[in-house]
């Protein structure tokens, strides 16, 4: 059932009894060509351009939980391509540019809005490696300006200026950056990939993957054997408990993330700004409440809930960047497994084992890349080439020592 204006129209004089659900929920078969692990977004995201673009139709996207009760529902909705790095700069920006064009091709309202991701530097040498980051985007034709202290005074005259602890020199904009609405990206792709003959299926668990010479044949599930052609991982945070059952020891440690957001207030952030003397970022949602986060909770953990030593530091970098955030009211936080890499970037590749795909290390940074990252992986599992764009994302780059550390601050899964 395809969604506009008419059908709105047409359904509410009919007293919206005839909407379809979104998508089916189809029994699994005893075998697909595809099966991907994992109904987040990646998961979905490749499942929808396996078919649509692929035209792979005999595919299946298993998922433990419920869509959306990983981290594609948790995160903080912030998207980007203000990178610095070859390896990472053309794949966000062709994320970046999926993400534009998202809502018409999947016919769903994603609330994708491009209200400007805004960098915030504190010193002069701060400015220099904006700067460079700045101008390495604009030779890859994304979009980036510098904004000095005062063109930031003007834009958000609520920051801490004024006897501020870290006071501000300036910032990098990314005008195209901004928030997609989380949950609906998981129901957008979801619902397009159903609607091309993918089968989602909720409640379902991998627990074992089964092989025979040295190839996957299928995996256990909650609900039976399920016979694959190829298998692709895509579990996030739990990227090393689903590899762990082929045997895989991957570069990878989960840790614990977690977001926040305030009591609604009056607009008054148009804009994703982040804090550059701490790990701090802050949007406003349509409600009015501030969502924020900070820093990974610095422990291994696969619980989705952190501690409190993490809300005071996250708080207390808030309180430097937005003084008047300390009388504002706390609502609700929560936490996601985030699995960190080595070097803070993600791996899309073939493993070795030939017909098992892998899709991981996505740190806190996987939801802006969801549309690229499905793309790519889809790529991938339908040519067995990687695409143009995902080539650095390589599973033996830790190896070969050909990482790709965007922040410079070496191999410690923790600080990226
Ligand atoms: C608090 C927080 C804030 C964040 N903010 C941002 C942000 O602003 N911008 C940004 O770009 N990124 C952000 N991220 C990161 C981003 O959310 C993740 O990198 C991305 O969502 C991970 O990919 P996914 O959506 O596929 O993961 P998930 O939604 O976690 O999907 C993985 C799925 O695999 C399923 N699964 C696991 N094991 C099995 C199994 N054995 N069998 C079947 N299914 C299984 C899980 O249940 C889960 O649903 C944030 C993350 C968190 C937690």
């Amino acid at each position: 059932m395809g969604y506009s204006a008419l059908s709105i129209l047409k359904n509410g004089l009919r007293g919206n009894r005839h909407w379809q659900a979104a998508w089916r929920d189809p029994a699994p078969k005893p075998a697909y060509d595809v099966v991907i692990v994992g109904g987040g977004g990646h998961g979905l995201a490749t499942a929808y351009y396996l078919a649509r673009t692929f035209g792979l139709r005999k595919v299946a996207v298993l998922e433990k939980g419920w869509l959306g009760s990983g981290n594609i529902g948790r995160n903080t909705t912030i998207i980007r391509s203000n990178y610095l790095l070859p390896g990472n700069n053309p794949f966000y920006e062709f994320s970046m540019k999926l993400w534009e064009g998202l809502e018409q091709d999947f016919n769903y309202n994603a609330m994708v809005s491009q209200r400007g991701v805004l960098n915030l530097f504190h010193s002069d040498a701060q400015r220099d490696s904006y700067t460079r980051r700045g101008n390495a985007m604009r030779l890859h034709g994304v979009d980036a300006e510098l904004l000095d202290a005062k063109a930031v005074r003007e834009k958000l005259p609520f920051l801490g200026f004024d006897d501020a602890r870290f006071p501000i020199k300036g910032g990098l904009l990314q005008p195209r950056g901004g928030t997609v609405r989380h949950d609906a990206v998981a129901w957008g792709y979801a619902r397009g990939a159903d609607a091309l003959g993918v089968d989602v299926i909720q409640n379902c668990e991998v627990t074992a993957i089964r092989r025979r010479n040295g190839l996957v044949t299928g995996v256990e599930t909650t609900r039976g054997f399920i016979g694959a052609g190829k298998l692709a991982l895509a579990t996030a945070g739990h990227s090393s408990a689903t590899a762990a059952m082929a045997d895989m020891v991957l570069p990878l440690e989960s840790h614990v993330l977690q977001a926040f957001v305030t009591e609604g207030l009056k607009p008054f952030i148009d804009c994703v700004v982040t804090f550059g003397a701490g790990h701090f970022y802050v949007s406003q949602s349509d409600k009015g409440g501030l969502v924020f986060g900070g820093d990974i909770d610095g422990y291994n953990s696969y619980a989705q809930r952190g501690n409190l030593a993490t809300v005071e530091h996250v708080a207390e970098a808030g309180v430097a960047m937005i003084p008047g955030l300390s009388r504002v009211r706390v609502l609700r936080s929560w936490g996601g497994v985030m699995d960190m890499s080595m070097d803070g970037s993600p791996i899309i590749d073939r493993t070795p084992i030939d017909n098992l795909f892998l899709n991981a290390g996505w740190c806190y940074g996987g939801f802006k890349a969801t549309p690229a990252s499905g793309y790519c992986f889809a790529h991938l599992i339908a040519r067995g080439e990687p695409h143009e764009t995902a080539r650095a994302f390589r599973l033996d780059r830790f190896r070969r020592g050909l990482t790709i550390d965007e922040k410079g601050q070496g191999a410690q899964p923790n600080l990226h």
